[in-house]
């Protein structure tokens, strides 16, 4: 018979439910973590995207948790920026079928002028450039 000690042979200690188990026992850590673990797997979707936004000092781009913490230390903060255009604002898309759907919604509400001018002026630019690069191989 093989020398085997006393240690090696003796069960993990298993700790079975009792009525007079005492849940303030487990440490906070233990509970939060396991909490958070079944709250994500009942989720059936993704978390949704990110919302991001321009840091008003430096145009940077952060999330809201990010930009509580970026503002305070922002190196812009006592020499604000101004966007080179006020009346735009940043947006990031995800998906590819979204943006054909925001490019197709922008052309719809120009008018029939203002769409052939935008066709007139990107012919001129794709001629503009074939010329320039005619003899580029
Ligand atoms: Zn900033």
């Amino acid at each position: 018979m093989p020398n085997i000690s006393p240690k090696q042979t003796k069960k993990p200690e298993q700790v079975k439910w009792t009525s007079a188990f005492d849940i303030a026992s487990v440490p906070d850590d233990v509970l939060l973590s396991e909490s958070a673990r079944r709250v994500r797997s009942r989720n059936k979707r993704a978390p949704r995207p990110k919302v991001l936004r321009q840091c008003q000092y430096c145009l940077k781009l952060f999330g809201t948790r990010e930009m509580r913490a970026h503002i305070p230390r922002c190196p812009n903060r006592g020499n604000p920026l101004e966007p080179a255009r006020k009346d735009w604002t940043v947006q990031k898309v995800t998906d590819p079928d979204e943006q054909d759907m925001r490019t197709y919604r922008y052309w719809q509400k120009r008018t029939p002028g203002e769409r052939i001018v935008a066709t007139w002026e990107l012919s001129k630019e794709a001629y503009a450039f074939h010329e320039a690069n005619k003899n580029v191989i």
